[in-house]
């Protein structure tokens, strides 16, 4: 049987492969979408999206995905609910392989995104977008005049700290070492800002909730070991991410932490293979900024198509 050679295949089905789909489709290039382990990507652990453009009151972040999924799927995407665990892009046709499954590509768009670190405390699933979050750009707004705490001492705890200032009327920062990665214009920023208080060294051992959601946490000293409870309307996490880039490492350029290095936007070092979303973006993490290097990937594949005909 003869192999048959897909135009484009998107791998990930966040606002980055979505949009990307709905590109390509609408220039009939048929692109197939193997969805991975989570459908929709991280929107889909969120509640309400209230900075996307288009929708006025806002959209539940589950139903975007819906939407943009019914997008791609009318203009003639095909989605595939597996996931890609292995891939060859050494030949001018690219090879991937999801469950056992060989298929081939003419290009590739990589859109797997990123994953947000979080302590992992028992109750932790349940309370997501229950008064424990990932984004303070997406949530913090639900907690105006709240009390909320930050853990991370990285420059995102710093931005996402003070960011909350503006919305929260008390912010904690609560950090395992009395050293910080920030930069020190970042921290400096943070610890002048009168709205937030500093607790280090300490870590947060256990999620306090009652039926509507998270109460507090309770805190441990990383160096005594010595325990307190802090009562709190909302936790933010920001210890980093972990972009999922580990299968496509041998044919992608990554920095030190995974992220996909990308040129003339989402070209990654292999002619054919394009990046976009989180997966090559450590810094704006942004449904919105996601989904434009979407379109920009897929109008990179279209044009990568249009040469490879010449
Ligand atoms: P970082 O890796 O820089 O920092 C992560 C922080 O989380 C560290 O302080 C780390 O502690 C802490 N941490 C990690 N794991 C745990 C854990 N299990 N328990 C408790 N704490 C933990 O990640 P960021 O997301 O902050 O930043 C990523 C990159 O993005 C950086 O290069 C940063 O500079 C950049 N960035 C820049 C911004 C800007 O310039 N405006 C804004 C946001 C990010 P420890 O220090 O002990 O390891």
């Amino acid at each position: 049987m003869v192999q048959k050679v897909h135009n484009v295949v998107i791998v990930g089905t966040g606002p980055a492969g979505l949009t990307a789909a709905i590109y390509n489709a609408r220039a009939n290039l048929s692109p197939v979408i193997y969805a991975g382990l989570l459908h929709g990507g991280q929107l889909t652990t969120t509640t309400e999206v209230e900075n996307f453009p288009g929708f006025e009151h806002g959209i539940m972040g589950p139903k975007l995905m819906q939407e943009m999924t019914a997008q791609a799927e009318r203009f003639g995407t095909q989605i595939i609910y597996d996931t890609i665990t292995k891939v060859d892009f050494s030949g001018r046709i690219k090879k991937l392989w999801a469950d056992g499954e060989e298929i081939h590509a003419k290009a590739v768009i990589i859109s797997t995104g990123a994953t947000a670190k979080t302590l992992k405390l028992p109750d932790e699933a349940q309370l997501m977008g229950r008064g424990v979050s990932t984004c303070a750009t997406c949530d913090g707004f639900f907690y105006r005049n709240k009390r909320v705490a930050v853990i991370g001492g990285g420059d995102s705890a710093m931005e996402e700290a003070s960011y909350l200032s503006k919305l929260c009327s008390e912010v904690i920062l609560i950090h395992r070492r009395d050293v910080f990665k920030a930069s020190p214009i970042m921290l400096k920023r943070a610890q002048q800002n009168e709205k937030i208080t500093f607790r280090v060294p300490y870590t947060a051992t256990k999620l306090l909730s009652d039926a509507t959601g998270l109460v507090g946490v309770v805190l441990q000293n990383t160096e005594t070991g010595a325990t307190e409870e802090l009562k709190l309307d909302g936790l933010f996490y920001a210890i980093g991410h972990t972009p999922n880039s580990g299968v496509f490492k041998d044919f992608v350029d990554t920095d030190e932490q995974g992220y996909i290095r990308v040129t003339e936007h989402t070209k990654t070092r292999t002619p054919g293979v394009f990046a976009a979303g989180d997966i090559s973006d450590p810094y704006f993490r942004q449904a919105i900024t996601a989904a434009g290097m979407g379109c920009q990937a897929a109008i990179q594949a279209q044009h990568y198509l249009e040469d490879m005909e010449d």
